[in-house]
């Protein structure tokens, strides 16, 4: 906790998506944070426009599913095809994905990111200064002193650690000397955000049209918009390709009818990962430590991730639950699911992104051959568990993703995480004895009737008596429940146990 000599547990830098949900977090476990933001506002215009269920299951957590949900979609079939329109990959809608929520949702990023800084604003131990620009930092063994110029000019803030979640050109990552490391990925691309007015005839699927001539994206965009995305040919420039004249010829053959053009940006779309993502009591998370091309429509969901990992992790060591060493187990765990989703991300982009004729003759041969030879429609995306970190390594489990089973439809649907609130749960067969700060279940207890079956099963597949689960939904460990709460303590206080 805060004494005198702190204004703060936690200093976050950047209020976008990551940021808001990482100070909400920590706020929600009784951390003190402040948020400071350079903008006044909420950044207007969308950036992302998918996340997946396993973000969906967070927000559900923070308490914003719903608000979240008004202003998205399931998303729909994502399809590669060529450039006359046959189907080179696919991957389904997955209605009912394993956090009990759809696979993924098409979304409104200006509305998600409001709704995650009023659930700050409810937040009494969190303070928000928009304004107030992050310029300088210090630490030494107890905390980190932040040089920020706010609206009154500069003044310090010192806090027991700072998060940079600073966004692709942060601040905080140059502040600690931070360097990239880079896939050589470095594609620009037009994006075009459209609002759909009646009448309008946008396709019903998520595109990638690999046609070498224009590589084109074009997705939903959360309810009423759209997105198109075209790749840059060589010899065009920024100015020409924003020209309302050249928009309207792109997207001509689309025939869409009535669409009003809400934006209209290039980016540059690259891979790129900071090599250190902690040093001392300065941690990066979102774009700050990683960014992707936008493909797999993986940025922002990488960086909430990051967020969910830390924040449990930040509040332990806060609380005293845990060594400060836990926090070197954040990059070990965050950073390989980061650079496969980036590595899937660039897989894609090479697909797309082929100018060559032949090449792309080639790759449409190629997978079409696959398809007619019936290769399967691809897997809805899932990442390796994590082989290092806080987990009880060897047991059947450790590291995945922990599902979120549910009951019921609609708005009476049940969903296990509701009922088992935000702390380590530990799922056992039979009634177990219980362990300090820790939600302890048995199968038999009718709060979890509605989910038995599937927890059942779940044991079952991993021949296990209990599982712990981490309170970002990772499994820790699976074994006899004693000696899993035992593991448990071990994994959050080494030192303590050595001593
Ligand atoms: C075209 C495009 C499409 C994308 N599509 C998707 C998608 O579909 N799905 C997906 O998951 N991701 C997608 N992304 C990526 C996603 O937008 C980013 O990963 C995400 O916005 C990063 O969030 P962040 O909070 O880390 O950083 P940001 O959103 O960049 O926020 C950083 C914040 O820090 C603030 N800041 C910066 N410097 C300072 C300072 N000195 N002091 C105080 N504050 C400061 C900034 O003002 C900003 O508000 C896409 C990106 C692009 C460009």
């Amino acid at each position: 906790m805060p004494n005198d000599a702190f204004d703060c547990d936690v200093l976050v830098v950047g209020l976008g998506p990551v940021g808001a949900a990482t100070a909400a977090l920590l706020a929600r476990r009784g951390a003190s944070v402040i948020a400071v933001e350079r903008d006044t506002v909420v950044y207007p215009l969308p950036r992302a426009v998918h996340f997946d269920h396993e973000i969906m299951r967070l927000f559900q957590q923070l308490g914003i599913a719903d608000e979240v949900a008004r202003h998205s979609v399931p998303v729909p079939p994502y399809e590669f095809r060529t450039a006359d329109g046959r189907l080179l990959m696919s991957f389904p809608a997955d209605l009912e994905a394993a956090s009990g929520w759809a696979g993924g949702y098409m979304f409104h990023q200006p509305s998600l990111e409001s709704a995650l800084r009023d659930i700050l604003a409810t937040e009494p131990q969190a303070a928000v200064r928009l304004g107030w620009r992050f310029e300088a930092l210090a630490q030494d063994a107890d905390g980190v002193t932040a040089r920020i110029n706010g609206p009154g000019g500069p003044a310090d803030i010192r806090a027991r650690y700072l998060v940079g979640c600073d966004g692709a050109s942060s601040p905080v990552r140059q502040a600690i000397g931070g360097t990239l490391s880079d896939y050589g990925f470095d594609e620009p691309w037009l994006v075009v955000d459209v609002n759909v007015q009646p009448g309008a005839r946008t396709p019903p699927v998520n595109l990638q049209v690999c046609d070498p001539e224009r590589p084109t994206t074009c997705v939903m965009a959360g309810p009423g918009r759209h997105r198109w995305e075209f790749m840059l040919l060589p010899g065009e420039t920024t100015d020409d390709v924003l020209k309302d004249g050249f928009i309207e010829r792109l997207l001509l053959p689309w025939d869409c009818g009535p669409v009003e053009i809400e934006r209209r940006a290039v980016y540059r779309f690259h891979g790129l990962v900071a090599e250190h993502w902690r040093a001392g009591r300065v941690l990066l998370a979102g774009d700050a430590a990683h960014q992707t091309p936008p493909f797999a429509g993986q940025g922002m969901c990488s960086g909430l991730r990051d967020a969910a990992n830390l924040a449990w992790k930040l509040d332990a060591v806060l609380t005293g639950q845990a060594d400060e060493a836990l926090l070197d187990t954040y990059q070990p765990e965050r950073e390989p699911h980061a650079r496969s989703l980036i590595e899937l991300a660039i897989g894609m982009g090479q697909i797309v992104c082929t100018l060559d004729r032949a090449a792309a003759a080639a790759r449409d041969s190629e997978m079409l051959a696959r398809r007619a030879a019936g290769a399967p429609s691809l897997p809805p995306l899932r990442t390796a568990p994590f082989a290092d970190g806080c987990i009880l390594g060897g047991s059947a489990g450790a590291g995945e993703l922990f599902p979120q089973p549910t009951c019921g439809q609609g708005p009476r649907r049940l969903r296990l995480d509701d009922g088992l609130g935000d702390g380590p749960w530990l799922i056992s067969r039979r009634p177990a004895v219980g362990a300090p700060g820790i939600t302890l279940r048995n199968l038999d207890e009718p709060s979890l009737a509605p989910f038995r079956a599937h927890l059942l099963r779940w044991l079952d597949a991993h021949a296990a008596e209990a599982v712990l689960v981490r309170p970002d939904r990772y499994v820790f460990g699976t074994g006899e429940p004693s000696a899993l709460a035992d593991a448990w303590a071990i994994a959050l206080k080494p030192l303590a146990r050595a001593a």
